[in-house]
């Protein structure tokens, strides 16, 4: 019992339950039971070894003070390359803002757009925080459906034809989690033309999965599209890309109008991100690329996998959608909830796995297997869920 009174808005806020399915796995195997793990979205790789070293030497170099609150100069300048070198699209390294981590962004362009009366679309199943932050800010979510049909990609008429003149933010993620969806450019095309007719609705493009491409698929970065810079934000950072989950580093290039606005909230919430981090995040970018390479072509075979091994279970089928590193099966056929899916897999067979629903209601049917394991692990999973089934 306390006598403490909370915010209302608290009980707005929801959560992302692969770290509770985290917690439970990592207890489960604390009890000593033989759990795999692909439950959580992140790269099962160790920080390349000069990125590493560059944090450390940083450290050792004195850099132990505050940076600038919107990154290293030297660092927003890297990610102006790499954006030029990747997407072929100028950017001004004073558009770019470091933050610490992908989830800072969506945050802060949720806040700097949601409050009650407006509305803010975003995918559904999707990543959980977007659903949960439109909702803490006390606007109203307005879900995009992504359907299995469509290998989870939007569809650009749905979206434009949800606009109204409350919408003031539209949330997109692709490669996306938790389906692996991966829009068509197509689709992108006609959502950004059909945006020009509402000059009043900013983007938010979730690129975060940009260089988790399989089967040929390429990524499109909405920095391509000059016509909607002036209100598109762009998320991309190097938790996925560079294995650097715990590090807490990511960024975003932000329209001119909001530079301002995102730089006031980081000075009100972080100050900056962590010294040496920055230095590392900077020899990431300027560093060699092969360690990329090489654990996006490992996520690749093991993709062909645990898709192959999905579709060959009793009442299970599995699109290849071709980005991330997810898998989003189709369940219904098992007779089970995504829920009684997701505990009796961790239960019974000791393989964690997210349910759907945990992303959104829409995600009901549907589990999330992230492949960021080895595929011994994920054929000895399959194993065991087969014999469960
Ligand atoms: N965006 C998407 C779509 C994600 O899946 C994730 C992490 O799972 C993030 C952003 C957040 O990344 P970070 O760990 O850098 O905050």
């Amino acid at each position: 019992m306390t006598g403490m009174i909370f915010a209302d808005s608290l009980s707005r806020l929801g959560t992302e339950s692969a770290f509770m399915v985290l917690a439970r796995a990592q207890k489960l195997a604390a009890q000593g039971k033989d759990i795999i793990n692909l439950g959580i979205g992140q790269p099962d790789f160790r920080t390349p070894d000069h990125i590493v070293e560059a944090g450390i030497k940083a450290l050792r170099d004195g850099h132990h003070g505050y940076t600038p609150a919107n990154g290293i100069p030297a660092l927003r300048e890297a990610v102006a390359a790499d954006l030029n070198a990747r997407h072929g699209v100028e950017v001004n390294p004073d558009n770019v803002v470091v933050v610490p981590g992908g989830k800072p962004t969506m945050f802060f362009a949720v806040m700097m757009f949601g409050q009650p009366g407006v509305e803010i679309m975003y995918p559904n199943p999707g990543f959980p925080i977007y659903e949960s932050v439109i909702r803490y800010s006390g606007a109203t979510p307005v879900p995009i459906s992504l359907e299995e049909k469509n290998g989870f990609a939007f569809s650009a008429e749905d979206v434009l034809s949800k606009i109204t003149d409350r919408t003031r933010l539209i949330i997109i993620n692709s490669p996306a989690n938790p389906t692996g969806g991966v829009t068509p450019k197509e689709e992108i095309d006609k959502l950004v033309a059909g945006l020009l007719d509402h000059p009043h609705v900013a983007l938010m493009s979730d690129e975060i999965y940009s260089q988790m491409l399989y089967g040929g698929r390429e990524h499109v970065s909405l920095l391509q599209y000059p016509e909607i810079r002036d209100r598109l934000i762009m998320l991309d950072g190097w938790s996925k890309t560079y294995a650097m989950t715990g590090w807490r580093l990511g960024y975003a290039v932000w329209p001119d109008a909001a530079v301002d606005h995102v730089t006031r909230l980081c000075i009100n919430d972080h100050s900056c991100v962590n010294a040496p981090t920055q230095y590392a995040g900077l020899a990431a970018l300027t560093g060699p690329q092969d360690a990329v390479r090489d654990m996006v072509a490992q996520f690749d075979a093991r993709r062909e996998v645990i898709v192959r091994e999905l579709n060959t279970l009793p009442g299970i089928s599995c699109t290849d959608c071709g980005g991330a590193f997810y898998a989003f099966p189709n369940i219904t056929g098992t007779g089970l909830t995504a829920k009684q899916a997701q505990d009796r897999f961790l239960d019974e067979a000791g393989v964690a796995t997210v349910a759907g629903t945990s992303f959104g209601a829409r995600g009901e049917g549907y589990l999330r297997f992230s492949y960021a394991n080895s595929t011994e692990n994920i054929l000895e999973a399959m194993a065991r869920i087969r014999k469960l089934l």
